[in-house]
């Protein structure tokens, strides 16, 4: 079975911290022990794991990237947001985590978080449980 989640973006770049909706996936079904696959089905997307602890860290990751990724460049692709391909192809569209006594199984300040590079939009993170 797989678990579609929905997100809902507010600006152009959000990072936004999905670790407990996986949270929840994982609870209701009801598994102990396991893997966990977090799949962005976006080609403007993706998905990070990094701290939730402090905000600031996502936002500096978020401007480094536009620093190196500019909005405004020589890009090829005409539908004008080359810059949220680049950037999904970069951060990645899937991570792997561990499930543990039915918790997800992160470092003390590791949160899982949706990168939006081309809202705001409604999306979706699939979320595959795989039970020992
Ligand atoms: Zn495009």
């Amino acid at each position: 079975m797989i678990t579609r989640l929905k997100v809902t973006t507010r600006a152009r770049v959000e990072f936004q911290d999905i670790t407990s909706q996986v949270q929840e996936a994982i609870s209701s079904s009801g598994i102990e022990d396991g893997v966990c696959y977090v799949f962005v089905p976006h080609t403007t997307a993706g998905i990070t794991i990094n701290e939730h602890a402090d905000p600031s860290v996502v936002m500096d990751i978020s401007e480094q990237l536009s620093r190196m990724i500019p909005q405004r460049g020589d890009y090829r692709h005409l539908e004008g947001n080359a810059p949220a391909h680049i950037k999904a192809s970069v951060v990645g569209n899937s991570q792997t985590l561990l499930i543990e006594s039915g918790r997800l199984l992160l470092g003390t300040w590791q949160g899982l978080f949706f990168c939006e590079f081309d809202g705001p939009r409604q999306r979706t993170v699939l979320v595959k449980l795989i039970a020992d």
